[in-house]
């Protein structure tokens, strides 16, 4: 698998670190060692970086001029484009979902207090459910008369173009364990917009890697992730050239026990699982993503899900900003 052959600009300068996670080992009592891949300490913190190097190389060879992408009130992915369109000198337009109603609020802090501060060229509220390409697509036509070359990113920055940031990092982490002479048996990412999940999918077959992958969802029940999932890593093997029968829908593990009541929704084993990681391992996540990924991460150790004696790696994709819009959740 040559990534080579496909631009990017570089916002990945270095492989992010492999860390042991020697104090939750400990307390896991499990003869089980657990790692961490520090994702989130990528440039402009988070997994999105990944996936722009890739989606803004090619905005930009297209000669676009203005980027125009949408998430969650609380969007990582939102405040990441915008910090990268403003490296870039791109005009950066956000069209944010309120996916749990009434959750939006102008002066929110987190991630969208960023949008404010990073000086979004515009922010538009819409619904929860809003077909959220169309009315991308709309906003670029706007922009397009007023002589603008927009390029949209869509949700998340998943596509099969966004996908080569984790296709790429599955290879960082396969140099990375052959140096570090690290065996590592299962990696646990999270599974939503789907650009992580699907893109090291994809690589680790295309790699032949024996490694297990574990998608652990933020929002949706199995079958429905498997679709968005198996969707996004086809586009992402024909942007590769591979093989079509390379991965099938059944090969993806994606468990919704976690989600609890939906998207961006406390649940208790979140709150414990951020806690711990706060307090065993100095390490913050967030409540919308990686609090619910390493809830489940713990859980399946917990419960013996990894086979005894082996060595598991989780993928912490970023987030902690969003915790501060979030402290109502940590207070009883
Ligand atoms: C977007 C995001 C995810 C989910 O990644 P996808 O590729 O959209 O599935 C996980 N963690 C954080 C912190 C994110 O911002």
């Amino acid at each position: 698998m040559d990534l080579n052959r496909f631009k990017k600009r570089g916002y990945v300068k270095r492989p992010t670190y492999i860390e042991p996670l020697k104090n939750l080992t400990k307390l896991m009592d499990k003869n089980i060692s657990l790692y961490v891949k520090r994702d989130d300490m990528l440039e402009s913190g988070g997994n999105k970086t990944r996936k722009l190097d890739y989606l803004i190389a090619d905005a930009i060879e297209k000669g676009c001029d203005t980027l125009i992408t949408c998430g969650a009130v609380q969007s990582n992915h939102c405040r990441i484009t915008l910090a990268w369109a403003n490296l870039e000198k791109l005009d950066c337009h956000l069209l944010i979902e309120e996916r749990v109603k009434g959750s939006y609020s102008e002066n929110a802090s987190g991630n969208n207090f960023l949008f404010h501060l990073m000086g979004a060229k515009s922010i538009q509220m819409h619904p929860g459910k809003s077909d959220m390409m169309a009315l991308m697509e709309k906003k670029a036509e706007e922009l397009k008369k007023q002589g603008k070359k927009p390029y949209i990113v869509p949700g998340g920055g998943s596509n099969g173009i966004g996908a080569l940031g984790y296709s790429s990092c599955a290879l960082e982490i396969m140099e990375q364990l052959s140096k570090e002479s690290l065996d590592i048996d299962t990696i646990v990412v999270p599974s939503g917009s789907s650009g992580t999940h699907a893109g090291m999918a994809v690589a680790l077959k295309a790699l032949n890697s024996k490694i297990k992958l574990v998608g652990i969802n933020v929002s949706r029940p199995t079958d429905v992730q498997k679709d968005v999932v198996f969707k996004v890593a086809q586009e992402h093997i024909e942007v590769l050239g591979l093989d079509k029968d390379i991965l099938k829908k059944d090969d993806l593990i994606c468990l919704d026990n976690y989600v609890g009541e939906g998207y961006s929704l406390k649940t208790d084993g979140m709150k414990d699982a951020v806690e711990l990681f706060a307090r065993e391992e100095s390490i913050l996540l967030d409540p919308v993503y990686t609090g619910k990924v390493a809830d489940g991460f713990l859980d399946l150790v917990k419960n013996d899900y990894f086979k005894d004696g082996s060595n598991v790696l989780f993928l912490h994709t970023g987030g902690s900003i969003a915790l501060f819009e979030y402290l109502k959740y940590f207070k009883d």
